[in-house]
């Protein structure tokens, strides 16, 4: 049995602050997640299928009022065949992620989610706050997971940059999508503007403390055409340290290697494989789209079948999960 290690808070800032230690750090990580969930890295096969969004959160790429994004949303046609494609490549988890695009209705996102369910794979779905009725119908229709960061628990923060989002919401949003049975996802961005370390703590500790099935955490990385233009983004190892701390509060959880971690270094989903990771996302989305879905600048566009990320995977002596990659719970306090 793998125990989960009981950090206060005191002890967790002192883990992220401490960048002279931060090796031992993620080898104790690299230690605890062989432990608790074996050498398997489990692949999703990510469709980004709308970059159409409600919102204006101040980080994104794709925030409502960058009128320089080229904007698309995929048919229904288009986003099924590519699940069917990832299927047949082998991919047994398809994350569908899009801005917050109401063109995908309950009906519709319904029955996207039907069709892709024939190809025996496990949905992720990461479409941002919806209502109780639609989150209840997607997972009638076969939806598996919900991914949903919480982005800080910082609320004056968040309100800042989230304009008119309620963190009081998005917190509601993630409790329905729990009592749902959806296994949960949620997560933070490092490196916020005015972002302290203290409230990294009190993010790890809510991850916690609302059982996350999944957690997602990655460098919030400056955008040119967003009002954070000119902030200076996280850096690649508080990235890794916050993850690392992550693994250890919960053992047993899926934890990705991010795609903004590869942005800041051509090595960085590697480095958070051994630093506590253990899920990589690769996009399946053609390149154009690829392009199109830019959130940060320096998003590495490889289209999964060029990529090099198994071979990089079995390189430093792990394999590919075969099953459905599903968070099994271990661990007791
Ligand atoms: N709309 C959905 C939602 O709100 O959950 C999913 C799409 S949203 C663009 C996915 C995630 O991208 C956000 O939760 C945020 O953490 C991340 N993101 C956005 N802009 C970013 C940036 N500049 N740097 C790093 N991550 C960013």
């Amino acid at each position: 049995m793998v125990q989960q290690m009981l950090l206060n808070k005191q002890e967790i800032i002192r883990l992220l602050s401490d960048e002279q230690h931060e090796q031992q750090l993620w080898e104790q990580a690299d230690r605890v997640r062989k432990e608790a969930v074996g050498d398997e890295v489990h692949l999703r096969g990510l469709i980004e299928f709308s970059n159409i969004c409600r919102n204006n959160c101040l980080y994104c790429g794709i925030r409502k009022d960058n009128k320089s994004v080229c904007r698309y949303h995929m048919t229904e046609e288009e986003i099924v065949s590519t699940a069917q494609k990832a299927a047949q490549m082998g991919f047994k988890t398809i994350v569908m992620q899009s801005g917050e695009d109401m063109y995908y209705n309950k009906e519709r996102m319904s029955r996207i989610i039907e069709q892709i369910k024939k190809f025996d794979v496990a949905i992720t779905l990461s479409i941002g706050e919806r209502t109780y009725e639609e989150y209840k119908a997607f997972r009638e229709a076969g939806a598996d997971r919900y991914l949903m960061r919480i982005e800080t628990t910082d609320k004056e923060l968040y309100h800042k940059l989230d304009p008119n989002m309620s963190w009081q919401h998005r917190y509601e949003c993630l409790m329905m999508i729990k009592e749902l049975g959806y296994e949960l996802g949620s997560g933070i961005m490092v490196g916020l503007p005015k972002q302290s370390i203290e409230s990294i703590a009190d993010d790890l500790l809510f991850l916690k403390a609302i059982g996350v099935d999944m957690a997602g955490i990655g460098p919030f990385i400056p955008h040119p055409q967003t009002p954070l233009a000119k902030e200076q983004g996280g850096t690649l190892e508080l990235s890794l340290r916050t993850m690392a701390v992550m693994r250890l509060l919960m053992p047993d959880i899926n934890i990705p290697a991010t795609t903004a971690m590869e942005s800041l270094h051509p090595q960085g989903r590697i480095k958070a494989l051994q630093a506590g990771a253990n899920v990589v996302m690769p996009n399946v989305n053609s390149g154009e789209y690829m392009k199109l879905y830019e959130l940060y600048p320096h998003k590495p566009i490889e289209g999964f079948t060029q990529s090099d990320i198994v071979k990089k995977i079995e390189s430093i002596g792990r394999c590919i999960g075969q099953g459905y990659g599903s968070h099994q719970r271990k661990n007791k306090i």
